[in-house]
């Protein structure tokens, strides 16, 4: 294990995503030793098919499988296996691999990641929702598997590159830093009626459409927030948020004996993931190098918490229990998704209000299985879809 001459391999779930082409392009620079056997991706099947000329993995996989005699065809003559279907993700999750890199987006990821973890050695997680929705249930079973969970998230790499697991007891603070996004120096009104198109345009960083509407709400910050109290094992209350606006700083650790150790680097997700892909050892990035050239301005505030409600709303939803950080993610999901399609169902100032909404509807739900929360996560879509019409029926009628 952990051998930095045997060749590494690995699987990629969401390889056509942000994240996912992303990871490729560090393979492609270290094709030596990093070899791709499993590429899989939702319904992006010319991206796909180019992938698997490139790299030439065992198996592909297509989530929706309405494309797989479509792709079947297109590869005739390639030597590849193709799965389909949401079965045929959790067949690739079960393929032995050193790494599984978990980079599907929201929490369709949980069942290939659950999957995947008595599969490999490595989980590397981008994809954090299945860590807010299931957090305690992953963990579980990497530790019985000594499968090592190790983070993609920058702010997430940052503290567990910093993170000294021997003085966890002397961590006093997790200061996650963040933008503040796209509409930062707007007031909650002033961003009440933003467009997809505007709230797509991230500062600092280029990422998938999800990710970015989150960034711009702050709901990404607030699901940092858990997935940092899961990752480290750390209350609510010694996790921070820091505006910092240029995003060089990616996260820091405080220790009680007053040491703040950091880790910077370029607004280029290739450098956490060469790290992860290397682990324990260090391997080139291909991307971005930070440059100290010029000068650099390193700006940190703390964050102005009425601003930004949805980090308040997270640290809840942990005190309040897996339901409600479930409830969280879920009607953010759907609304997110709404949002994006922009039919005017939904305004972009009323995402994180009307999720603080279906969050206060809940009471205590006990959720101790992997259905129990894909059944509860059901259960809140609709909910919110719900609560979406009779909102939007009762803006009619108003106006
Ligand atoms: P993306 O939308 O660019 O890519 C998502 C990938 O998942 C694609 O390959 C897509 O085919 C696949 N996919 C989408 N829906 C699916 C479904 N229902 N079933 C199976 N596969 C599906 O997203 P991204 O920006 O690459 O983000 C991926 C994950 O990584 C997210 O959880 C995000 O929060 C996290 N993340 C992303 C970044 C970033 O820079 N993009 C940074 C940190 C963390
Ligand atoms: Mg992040």
């Amino acid at each position: 294990m952990f051998s930095i001459n045997a060749p590494r391999i690995i699987s990629l779930f969401g390889s056509t995503g942000s994240i996912g082409t992303s990871v490729l392009d560090v393979v492609r620079h270290h094709s030596d030793r990093l070899k791709i056997k499993i590429l899989t991706a939702h319904k992006n099947i010319d991206v796909l098919i180019a992938q698997a000329r490139e790299f030439k993995p065992d198996y592909i996989c297509i989530s929706d499988e309405t494309l797989y005699a479509e792709l079947e065809q297109k590869l005739d003559g390639n030597n590849v296996k193709i799965l389909a279907g949401a079965q045929g993700l959790i067949e690739a999750a079960q393929i032995d691999t050193d790494i599984h890199i978990a980079a599907i987006v929201g929490f369709a990821g949980l069942k290939p990641m659950m999957a995947g973890i008595s599969h490999c050695d490595i989980m590397a997680v981008a994809n954090k929702e299945p860590l807010v929705a299931a957090g305690p249930l992953v963990k579980k079973l990497a530790a019985e598997h000594n499968t090592k969970i190790i983070p993609i998230d920058s702010e997430h790499n940052a503290i567990f590159q910093v993170f000294e697991k021997q003085n966890h007891a002397h961590i006093s603070k997790l200061y996650i830093t963040a933008s503040g996004g796209p509409f930062r120096d707007l007031t909650l009104e002033q961003c009440e009626h933003m467009t997809p198109a505007q709230a797509l345009k991230h500062p600092n960083w280029s990422m998938g459409s999800k990710i970015s509407i989150d960034s711009a709400t702050m709901m990404n910050k607030a699901l940092e927030v858990i997935e940092a109290h899961e990752l480290f094992d750390m209350p609510a209350d010694k996790i921070d948020v820091l505006l910092h606006p240029q995003s060089t700083i990616h996260s820091m650790v405080e220790y009680d004996d007053g040491s703040v150790l950091a880790q910077l680097g370029a607004s280029d997700m290739r450098t956490p993931i060469a790290y992860v892909l290397g682990y324990p050892h260090r391997i080139a990035t291909s991307g971005q190098i930070l440059s100290f050239d010029q000068a650099i301005n390193l700006n940190l505030s703390p964050l102005n918490l009425d601003r930004f409600p949805a980090i308040m709303m997270a640290k809840e939803a942990i005190h309040s229990g897996l339901y409600a950080r479930i409830a969280m993610n879920a009607a953010n999901e759907v609304l997110v998704e709404a949002f994006l399609k922009d039919k005017g169902h939904i305004s972009f100032g009323r995402i994180v209000p009307y999720i603080k909404e279906i969050m206060v509807k809940q009471s205590p739900v006990m959720v101790q299985s992997v259905d129990d929360i894909v059944d509860f996560d059901q259960q809140i879509r609709i909910q919110t879809t719900e609560f979406l019409s009779k909102q939007n029926l009762h803006n009619k009628q108003a106006s």
